[in-house]
């Protein structure tokens, strides 16, 4: 099954909204099985739009956006026009339209009477949160779907109307995918690093992606055949933790926090942050996680330099002598934490973000992580780039990375 996408609207071409309606749909379709074939963008104008519509050359084609009361919204009516059916009223789609304005206490406009006139010869697809209904034409053996630019009103037809009707009328495969996430290792190490094993993995018939992100890499392996290869793709996955033991350490939609915090709970130890340059945020990403009271205690921001000597009794020459930046501080730091917190470990933070370079001699960049526990006390040091808030989201991983393999280290 071939599909393409029409986005339609003045502000996807001038970036003013990201065009994430053809990101999502792209995602699903090809998750169902189906071959993406192109996707477009076009201005809320009557021949551009007629034309992305002439071009299209997939089995199904989805166009989203136009569908609005206002008069620049004219995807309707030129689809009607082209299909050579009329707009006609359809009960149903008014009833909704009534209530939809009634229970929100709001007078209603011909303009969203209009609405309720639809293409007589296409199906109606509801739209629960809005008022514009989607339209599913066939003709000649294509198919065209059209539903509103709105992106959660666009997901709720599409998961309440489309994708059932869509692996009825359509052969698609729904590809069976799983993800694995790794940390400490950078994309192109880690393809040097598993090409045996990925080159074993693409023979047998299985798909890769890598998905990067800030500190992170995602794997992707994807079975064409659906569900009846998840044996041999959960085979693949038992051989890849033994390749990067270290780095892998987590699934699917989980979190560096989470995976840490259910090692905490499994131990039965708390945990406590000292934080400078990330400033609490290592502590936010802890208390994300649902129960995470049972395991972090709490956290001590000492921001600036002098608050290091007032809340964690560091001498201010200790700090001038070895550099706010350095490994005796962050030492110090997570050792005063652990004793004040009361906890089992305690990770400290202290580094320069940039893009200015604080009170610190060392490079924009630098960060040192502290970490004491009850087998003693270490600190590692990390060089990422100039970029503030990118800066904050790598300290954070790392820290955290750290204590999970101090953990899984300590206490297998
Ligand atoms: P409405 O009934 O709200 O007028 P519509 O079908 O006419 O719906 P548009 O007017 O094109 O849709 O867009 C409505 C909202 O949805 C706007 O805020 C628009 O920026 C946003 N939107 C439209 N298309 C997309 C897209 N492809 N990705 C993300 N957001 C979009």
């Amino acid at each position: 099954m071939t599909v393409e996408l029409i986005s339609i609207g003045d502000e996807l071409l001038i970036g003013q909204t990201v065009n994430t309606n053809a990101a999502w749909l792209g995602n699903q379709l090809a998750a169902m099985g189906a071959k993406i074939t192109k996707t477009v963008t076009v201005p809320d104008q009557k021949n551009p739009i007629l034309r992305a519509i002439q071009a299209i050359e997939s089995d199904l084609c989805i166009v989203t956006g136009g569908l609005g009361p206002t008069n620049d919204d004219i995807t309707k009516k030129l689809l009607a026009d082209y299909f050579e059916m009329e707009l006609v009223l359809h009960p149903p789609t008014l009833a909704h339209i009534e209530s939809f304005f009634s229970k929100r206490n709001r007078p209603m406009l011909q303009a969203n009477i209009d609405q309720a006139k639809l293409p007589d010869g296409c199906e109606i697809l509801p739209n629960r949160f809005g008022t514009a209904a989607g339209m599913w034409f066939t003709h000649e053996g294509g198919h065209i779907i059209s539903l509103p630019g709105v992106p959660y009103e666009m997901k709720d037809i599409f998961e309440q109307e489309i994708r059932l009707r869509i692996t009825e009328r359509f052969q698609v495969n729904e590809m069976y995918h799983r993800t694995v996430l790794t940390h400490g290792i950078g994309e192109s190490f880690l393809a040097q690093k598993i090409a045996n094993w990925e080159n074993a993995l693409l023979a047998d018939g299985l798909s890769l992606a890598y998905l990067p992100s800030p500190g992170l890499v995602k794997l992707r392996v994807s079975s064409p055949k659906g569900i009846s290869e998840q044996a041999k793709v959960e085979h693949y996955l038992n051989a890849l933790k033994s390749i990067i033991p270290k780095e892998l350490f987590g699934v699917e939609q989980q979190t560096m926090a989470e995976v840490v915090g259910q090692l905490l709970k499994e131990q039965e130890k708390t945990i406590g942050t000292v934080e400078s340059c990330t400033a609490g945020n290592l502590a936010a990403a802890m208390v994300e996680i649902p129960g995470s009271s049972d395991y972090f205690r709490g956290s001590l921001l000492t921001y600036q330099t002098l608050l290091k000597t007032e809340l964690l009794d560091i001498p201010e020459d200790f700090i001038a002598a070895n550099d706010v930046v350095s490994e005796a501080v962050a030492i110090r730091m997570a050792e005063a934490g652990r004793n004040k917190l009361s906890t089992d470990y305690c990770l400290s933070t202290t580094g320069i973000m940039g893009p200015s370079q604080g009170d610190s001699k060392d490079q924009v960049g630098t960060v040192w992580v502290g970490l004491s526990g009850p087998n003693g006390v270490m600190a590692k040091c990390f060089h990422f780039g100039d970029n503030r808030a990118r800066n904050i989201e790598m300290t954070k991983l790392a820290a955290l990375n750290l204590l999970r393999l101090t953990l899984l280290q300590e206490n297998s």
